[in-house]
């Protein structure tokens, strides 16, 4: 419909979030800024005036007809890069058993790690942007992208290589893709040294390739225990890299509180936090994400996001999106979730995945709230209350999704 990227949306409900500072901590996620019979104007893909009863032209117009139209939802923790399924696992955690035993049975991320190193760079990218279109179809206008299937330099760099050609394709629109780094996602027992290796060699590697590049780990039983993550993360800060960190998902070996004195962007999982770092992450500028997805496919338990939110800690919410533990493209899906599960309010539900979503990834200029300035990455859903994204279970999918203006999809 429009290739120029220059349009005009009449009569939305517009959900701008452009209220107060960024990011939003307690009382201020629940401010969305609403709009009730707003104009957008897009110019050259960026939004270019946002009010009632613009005075304003543009080569295309939209008549919102009073539905809902909100920044692009931004998914701030997936796994979206991989090869390989794991069905049989699925049918194996229903027959009952537990993923840290499928896990040390060489199972679980390994066999992921097997399909990913078998497929080509270009079969990587492929998988990647065909996951991407389904997380569009649900809002999602950028996505972060984890590497961390790979566990050898030569298939990390790899696997990021795939994630940054999937970025500038032409099917997503050129969608936001953020790398990060999660070569310490698991360990691989077939490789001697392989932590120090991953350290040493495969960490400089993939910075060499996208310097800046965030830095993540899994610290958990079984995979990177604190010691080793906190020498990674003490190299990785020295290269100049972001830190991440997955802690407190089965159990808290006292990562959260390690993350945070290192001034890591994130903290994220945390449903085994413990009473004592609620308010460590509360008082800190790190922000906590929540990833009930995987609460709702592993073990029915879900970080305190209603007491995050309540003593005042950034609070991000995303879809983990990975063949594992939670295999949805769905950014409503976990808002549903964050709803019923961690007790969130709707409007906190949308905060934590539009402008403190873009916090975490350091795009809160890019993206994330419907100012002028922004990227006109824009979504219209077929609602006219905004507690509908969260209250549909597994809906509602997107009506008109924009990526910098230009149309990436229509659904009905
Ligand atoms: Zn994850």
């Amino acid at each position: 419909m429009t290739g120029s990227g220059d349009l005009l949306i009449r009569g939305a409900r517009v959900i701008t979030l452009a209220h107060g500072a960024v990011p939003r901590r307690a009382a201020a996620m629940r401010d969305l800024g609403v709009i009730e019979q707003g104009d957008v104007l897009v110019r050259g893909g960026l939004i270019a005036q946002v009010g009632e009863s613009l005075d304003a032209e543009a080569p295309h117009e939209i008549d919102a007809a009073g539905r809902i139209l909100t920044p692009g939802l931004v998914d701030c923790h997936t796994h979206a890069c991989w090869a390989g399924d794991r069905l049989d696992e699925f049918e194996r955690r229903l027959a009952g058993e537990d993923y840290l035993s499928i896990l040390r049975a060489g199972g679980g991320i390994m066999s992921t790690v097997r399909a990913t190193r078998a497929a080509s760079t270009d079969q990587l990218r492929d998988l990647t942007i065909a996951r991407l279109e389904r997380m569009m179809m649900f809002g999602t206008t950028t996505a972060e992208v984890k590497t961390g299937y790979g566990l050898s330099t030569e298939a990390e760099c790899r696997m990021v290589q795939a994630i940054l050609e999937a970025g500038r394709s032409e099917e997503l629109c050129s969608m936001r893709l953020v790398p990060t780094f999660l070569g310490a996602h698991a360990i691989d027992p077939e490789q001697p040294d392989f932590m120090q290796r991953t350290i040493d060699e495969t960490l400089p590697a993939v910075v060499r390739l996208h310097p800046g590049i965030t830095c993540d780990a899994y610290c958990e039983q079984g995979a990177w225990p604190l010691e080793q993550t906190r020498r990674l993360f003490e190299r990785a800060a020295g290269l100049g890299c972001p830190l991440r960190l997955h802690t407190d998902q089965f159990h808290s070996l006292g990562a959260t509180a390690m993350a945070i004195g290192m001034g890591a962007r994130s903290v994220d999982h945390l449903e085994a936090i413990t009473a004592g770092d609620v308010p460590l992450v509360a008082r800190s500028r790190t922000a906590a994400v929540l990833l009930p997805v995987s609460g709702f496919c592993t073990d029915g338990r879900y970080a305190p996001g209603r007491a995050l939110i309540d003593a005042g800690a950034i609070v991000a919410l995303a879809t983990n999106c990975n063949p594992g533990t939670a295999p949805s493209p769905s950014l409503t899906f976990a808002m549903a979730l964050a709803c019923r599960m961690m007790k969130l309010a709707p409007a906190e539900a949308l905060t934590a995945c539009t402008v403190n979503a873009a916090h975490v990834l350091g795009l809160s200029d890019c993206v994330g709230r419907i100012v002028p300035g922004l990227a006109a990455d824009l979504v219209l859903w077929d609602e006219r209350d905004v507690r509908a994204l969260a209250y549909e279970v597994a809906g509602p999918p997107a009506e008109l999704v924009l990526i910098a203006g230009r149309v990436a999809h229509t659904g009905g």
